[in-house]
């Protein structure tokens, strides 16, 4: 990295100037006789990180020892002598013995800004995750929230609601029967409300199901019982006030700071609506963090396909994307939505659920209207970003994408599968064939009673044997990139890492390992968590990895995970994260 050594740029100017003889003044000197339209002479680093492994994510130079940051960009990946040379009176230096320097950790998939305003919501991602518990937090919010007319939030698992994973609007009614409530599960695929949401609503045992949704049903009486799946939310959402502007901004903020105290410093919001009228405003509220500076994240925005609406709605993507990208804003994702979840059957399936013979689901958006959709987005140089959970939604939208290739050739979209949950061994090798990403949250792949007692008996063993198939996607090429699907799931990028080389619930390590042939090694789930998913959100010519001219997002931890045993590993902690060549996140000791 001689090149950015002040001592090569003295020689070379008091060369030109032919002021470096015997009797000249020092060399500092020289720089001032340069004059100011000569660049400047001694080029300190602002940061220089030291004394620890640095595992740069970039093949020609996987390792080094100190990493300097200038202007925001990163000038030298080196030694910590080369570091020395770099350091002023002004360098800020971090050094950690013992630690690791990665790249900041990138998420392909998450929902920053509604996670950020649910933590000012009545918040059910609780443990227990039991209903006694869940009623004992709506009441003390329904006490601490006495102004509100709804009581909303959401987080609950459907593993408190046996055997189908539905609640029941009694529930609700015995502790709150005077003010509407609505809570989302913590998949967001499930809306559990009481009894006055359904008289706001107008919902009686006469409403018919809208389409690509279910409102749950006593079987007898044929009586909504408060439980509403996929599109048959909005009926009742649509009632809810939107939160005000001061909460979407608090939410905002939170989400800014909690992922950075994470080492994230570049996202992929997963669904982002282009109506204007929609409750968080998303596309203005992160236009409007991004102008005042305070974004400080790498932010690609997938524009939400209206699964009401036909090709017809791409234009309006268009201009969505037109008005919205630059900077640090990359809007140029569209998101689709092909199925639901398999625990209320809203997964699309190729073959019968397990336990429901004749039924195998649905697909949210038909196969001829989505191969049309894929391939004119992709000529458009769009990225199509496709939510699947079924292994029949996981053939419909390869299909699609080899629909789209055949029309339009190979392109630069890097479109990507999200969450992947089952796979037919068919379609293993198609993502490596097509170049569409696989993007896992790797939480979701331990053997935890939702696996076993919720999905199992919906798909049967040998299904079972294909649930979240990472490695045998990755054995054929494919790419895998990390997506955690927050607040569905914890962002914390280190317990994905964990969890994906181990296959084991890693707060506790009480689980099975789930499907052992299914673990990556660290090597991969690192890639997955940085250049990868950096490819994917199409900044790899900038971040993803520290290599000299890329950008200064960079992550300190102060364990290196390469000596340490998988399950230790979401133990490590961030000691600072560095985005652009700042501190914006630094561990209080
Ligand atoms: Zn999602």
């Amino acid at each position: 990295m001689k090149i950015f050594q002040s001592s090569t740029c003295l020689s070379f100017v008091a060369l030109l100037l032919a002021a470096c003889g015997p009797q000249s003044e020092p060399q500092a000197e020289s720089v001032a006789v340069a004059g100011p339209a000569e660049a400047p002479m001694t080029q300190f680093a602002d940061v220089v990180v030291r004394d620890a492994k640095v595992y740069t994510l970039d093949a020609q130079q996987p390792w080094a020892e100190a990493v300097a940051l200038r202007d925001g960009l990163i000038v030298l990946v080196g030694t910590n002598v080369e570091a020395q040379d770099l350091t002023g009176p002004d360098t800020t230096v971090i050094s950690q013995p013992g630690g690791l320097v990665l790249p900041g950790f990138q998420d392909a998939h998450l929902h920053p800004l509604s996670s950020g305003v649910d933590q000012f919501d009545c918040n059910l991602d609780i443990q227990p995750q039991e209903q006694q518990a869940y009623l004992d937090a709506i009441s003390a919010c329904a006490t601490r929230m006495p102004d509100r007319a709804w009581i909303s939030g959401g987080g609950w698992s459907v593993t408190a609601f046996p055997p189908d994973g539905i609640p029941n609007k009694a529930l609700l009614d015995a502790i709150v029967p005077d003010r509407p409530m609505l809570f989302s599960s913590i998949d967001g695929h499930t809306a559990w409300t009481n009894s006055k949401a359904m008289e706001i609503a107008g919902i009686t045992a006469g409403t018919p199901d809208p389409v690509n949704g279910r409102i749950d049903r006593d079987p007898v009486s044929g009586e909504p019982v408060g439980s509403f799946q996929e599109s048959a939310m909005a009926l009742i959402r649509a009632h809810v006030p939107p939160p005000p502007q001061s909460q979407i901004d608090d939410g905002m903020r939170y989400t800014i700071n909690y992922l950075h105290s994470l080492g994230i410093t570049s996202m992929q919001e997963a669904a982002a609506s282009i109506d204007p009228e929609s409750p968080l405003h998303a596309l203005e509220t992160y236009r409007r963090f991004a102008d005042s500076g305070e974004l400080q994240m790498n932010t690609v925005i997938s524009l939400l396909w209206d699964n009401d609406k036909g090709l017809e709605q791409i234009h309006n993507l268009v201009r969505a994307r037109e008005q919205y990208n630059g900077g640090l804003l990359n809007t140029n994702t569209v998101k689709i939505f092909m199925d639901g979840v398999v625990e209320p059957s809203t997964a699309a399936m190729l073959e019968d659920y397990s336990d429901q013979p004749g039924y195998k689901g649905e697909l949210q958006v038909k196969p001829e209207v989505l191969n049309e959709a894929v391939a004119q987005l992709d000529e458009l140089g769009f990225q199509v970003h496709i939510h699947v959970i079924g292994d029949g939604a996981v053939r419909a939208a390869l299909d699609a994408f080899e629909f789209a290739r055949g029309r339009n050739g190979v392109t630069n979209g890097r479109h990507h599968l999200a969450h992947v949950e089952f796979v037919d061994p068919a379609d293993i090798s198609r993502f490596a064939e097509l170049n569409v990403t696989a993007t896992f949250s790797p939480l979701w792949a331990i053997e935890d009673a939702y696996l076993t007692e919720l999905t199992l008996p919906r798909v049967g063993p040998e299904r079972y044997r294909w649930t979240y198939p990472i490695n045998s996607i990755a054995q054929a090429k494919g790419r895998i990139a990390f997506g955690s699907d927050w607040n569905v799931s914890s962002p914390d990028p280190l317990l994905a890492i964990e969890t994906a080389v181990t296959r084991v619930e890693p707060l506790q390590g009480k689980t099975p390992v789930f499907m052992p042939q299914e673990r990556i090694t660290l090597e991969e789930a690192l890639a997955a968590a940085t250049i990868n998913a950096a490819y994917v959100n199409h900044l790899d010519d900038r971040s993803g990895s520290i290599e000299v001219g890329k950008r200064g997002d960079v992550v300190i931890l102060d364990t290196n995970l390469f000596e340490i045993e998988p399950a230790g590993i979401s133990d490590a902690k961030v000691v600072a994260t560095l985005f652009g060549g700042e501190v914006v996140y630094a561990r209080q000791p």
